[in-house]
C-alpha cells in the first residue's frame, strides 16, 4: 500500500479535531443548531490552519444523510464519505487559483440551476477566492445578489484583502488564527501515539516552530522526518534533517558577544559552517533568537519548551538592553542582505561578528550621543526643565520681555508642590510630559518612547489617566507602573496614581510578529541611534 501523507491521513473530519479555530467552531455549531444557515461564507487565515476542513466539516454537517442537519456528521453514509473523498456531486470543490476565468463562473452559474441531486445543500466551495480574475468575482458577485435556495457558498483566502469589498459584505466571515505552538505539540504528540512512533517533546518543539503557524506544515515535516524510518525521532535528528542551529549555539553567541569575544564567536561559526550548516539558515535562526529576546524583554509571551529554557533565555536578556538588541537585530538583517550580493559570504559573516562583538563598545557611543545631544538642547532652546505651573503663566509673559536675564527669574517660577492634580491643565500637562519623558528614557528607552506617545484622557482625584493606542505600549508602561508612578509623583510633589488605558481603536500592533521596521516606526530615537551608530562603525 503506498504511504499516505499524514496531513491526508490525519485530516480534521470532526469539529472537534480542528486545532486552535473553537471561535470559529462554536458559532457554526450554533447556526447549525439554531437553522441559521447563511448563503456565504468566507473563511480567511493562513495556510495549513484548517480552512478547507472546516468548510468540508461544515458540509457534511448539513448534508449528512443520517444525522444532517447536524454538529456531529457520522462520517460513514454515503454523503459524509463523498465528502471526505472530495467526490460529492452536490460539494463542489473549486481551485480559484486554476479557474480564475469569467466562463468558470458561468459554468458555475449554469449548473447552479440544478438543486441538489441527494442532499438538503449544494454546497459551493472556492479555495484561494482571491486569484478570480476582476470579470469573474463581477459574475460571481451577481450570483451572490440573487443566490438559489438551498446553495451556499464557502469561500476560502489567505489574502482576504484582494477579495472584493462587495463579495466581503455578502458574507459571513470568519478568520482563523495561525495555529499556536503547543497546539500543534499536541497534535503530533496525537499522531505519534496513533503512529506507533516515539518522539522527545524537544524534538516535536522544534517541528512546532518550524512550521511556523500552519498544522499542515507541521505534518508534511513529520513526512519527511518519518521518511528516515526511525522508531523514535530524537531532538538531534529533527537539528540534523533541517539543518537547524539548536539554541544552545546561540545562548553561546550571545553569552560570546556580551563577554566581548569576537574569536570565540569566529570558532563558533566556523564549526557550524564545517558541519554543513547553511549561512542565511544560520543567521535567520539567529534573527529569531534574539527578536524572542527582544520581545520577552518588552514582555511579549514567547513559546518556550521547557521553565529551564525560559531561565536560560532570562539570563541572556539581562545581559542586553533593548538597544542592543535592536541595533543586533538591524546589522544581522543588513550582513543577510550582504551575504546575497557578495560571492564570499563567510567573509562578510566573519566581519559582521567583529563588528557585533564590539557591542560593548557601541553602548559607550550610545551614552556620548545622549549627552551630546543633552548639550545641544541645553544650549539650543530654554525648554521648562522643571514642572511650570499654571499660576506662573502670567509671570511667564511678563518674563518673555527680560528674557536676558531670566536665569533667575526662572528659578522663581519653578514651584515643585501642587496641592491637586486638577491644577495642570492639558497645555502645561504637555510640557511637564516633555521633562518627564526625558526621565522615563533615562530608565529605559523604549519606556520614554511610549510615554511621548501616551494622549492624556483625565485628571481627577490624583488620578492620572493616559491612553495609548499601541499593545506593545500599554504592555511595556502597564508593567512598568510604579516606576512610573514614582518619577511622576516626586516631579510634581504630590502623591499620583497613574492608569493607563489601551486605545483599541487605535490598536495597529501585529503583534504575532513585530518585525525591525515596525519597531523602529514606533521609536524614532531608536531609528535614529541604530542609523548614527551604524555610520560611525561602516
Ligand atoms: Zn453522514
Amino acid at each position: 500500500m503506498s504511504y499516505l501523507i499524514l496531513a491526508r491521513k490525519y485530516r480534521p473530519q470532526v469539529f472537534n479535531e480542528v486545532y486552535a479555530q473553537d471561535h470559529i467552531t462554536k458559532i457554526l455549531k450554533n447556526t447549525i443548531e439554531m437553522d441559521r444557515i447563511a448563503q456565504a461564507y468566507l473563511f480567511t487565515g493562513p495556510r495549513g490552519v484548517g480552512k478547507t476542513s472546516m468548510a468540508r466539516i461544515f458540509s457534511k454537517s448539513l448534508n449528512c444523510l443520517e444525522n444532517g442537519p447536524t454538529t456531529t456528521p457520522c462520517n460513514s453514509c454515503q454523503n459524509c464519505n463523498e465528502i471526505t473523498q472530495g467526490n460529492s456531486s452536490d460539494v463542489i470543490e473549486i481551485d480559484g487559483a486554476s479557474n480564475t476565468g469569467v466562463d468558470d463562473i458561468r459554468d458555475l452559474q449554469k449548473e447552479l440551476m440544478y438543486s441538489p441531486s441527494n442532499s438538503s445543500y449544494k454546497i459551493y466551495i472556492i479555495d484561494e477566492v482571491h486569484m478570480l480574475s476582476k470579470s469573474a468575482f463581477n459574475a460571481l458577485l451577481k450570483t451572490l445578489e440573487e443566490p438559489p435556495e438551498n446553495v451556499i457558498f464557502i469561500f476560502a483566502t489567505t489574502e482576504p484583502n484582494k477579495v472584493l469589498p462587495t463579495i466581503i459584505s455578502r458574507c459571513q466571515r470568519f478568520d482563523f488564527k495561525r495555529i499556536p505552538v503547543h497546539s500543534i505539540i499536541k497534535r503530533l504528540e496525537d499522531i505519534c501515539e496513533k503512529e506507533n512512533i516515539e518522539a522527545d517533546k524537544e524534538a516535536l518543539f522544534l517541528i512546532a516552530k518550524k512550521a511556523d503557524g500552519s498544522m499542515r506544515d507541521a505534518q508534511s515535516l513529520m513526512d519527511q522526518i518519518m521518511a528516515y524510518g526511525k522508531e523514535k525521532i530524537l531532538y538531534t535528528d529533527v537539528l540534523s534533517i533541517f539543518g537547524i542551529v539548536p539554541d544552545d549555539v546561540y545562548n553561546d553567541i550571545m553569552m560570546n558577544i556580551s563577554a566581548k569575544e569576537p574569536n570565540k564567536i569566529i570558532k563558533l561559526l566556523h564549526k557550524l559552517l564545517e558541519k554543513g550548516n547553511d549561512i542565511q539558515e544560520f543567521l535567520n535562526g539567529l534573527l529569531d533568537y534574539i527578536r524572542n529576546l527582544l520581545m520577552y524583554k518588552v514582555g511579549i509571551e514567547i513559546p518556550v519548551i521547557s521553565k529551564s529554557k525560559e531561565k536560560a533565555l532570562g539570563k541572556i536578556c539581562s545581559k542586553f538592553t533593548e538597544n542592543d538588541l535592536l541595533y543586533l537585530l538591524q546589522l544581522l538583517i543588513k550582513t543577510k542582505t550582504d551575504i546575497k550580493n557578495s560571492n564570499n559570504p563567510i567573509l562578510i559573516a566573519e566581519m559582521a561578528f567583529v563588528k557585533i562583538a564590539k557591542l560593548a563598545e557601541l553602548q559607550s557611543i550610545d551614552k556620548l550621543l545622549n549627552s551630546i545631544e543633552e548639550g545641544i538642547k541645553i544650549t539650543e532652546t530654554e525648554e521648562p526643565q522643571e514642572p511650570v505651573l499654571k499660576k506662573n503663566k502670567a509671570k511667564e509673559q511678563k518674563n518673555d520681555q527680560t528674557k536676558s536675564n531670566n536665569k533667575d527669574t526662572k528659578k522663581e517660577e519653578v514651584t515643585r508642590s501642587l496641592r491637586s492634580l486638577e491644577e495642570l491643565n492639558t497645555d502645561i500637562w504637555e510640557k511637564n510630559k516633555v521633562v518627564l519623558t526625558k526621565k522615563l528614557k533615562k530608565e529605559k528607552t523604549l519606556l520614554g518612547d511610549y510615554f511621548d506617545r501616551c494622549k492624556l484622557v483625565n485628571l481627577s482625584n490624583n488620578i492620572l489617566t493616559l491612553k495609548i493606542g499601541k499593545k506593545l505600549g500599554f504592555n511595556l508602561l502597564s508593567k512598568n507602573l510604579s516606576l512610573i508612578s514614582d518619577i511622576i509623583s516626586k516631579h510634581f510633589d504630590l502623591n499620583i496614581k497613574v492608569n493607563f488605558q489601551l486605545d483599541e481603536k487605535k490598536n495597529d500592533d501585529v503583534i504575532h510578529n513585530p518585525d525591525i521596521e515596525d519597531i523602529k516606526k514606533e521609536s524614532p530615537e531608536l531609528a535614529r541611534f541604530i542609523k548614527e551608530t551604524d555610520s560611525i562603525i561602516n
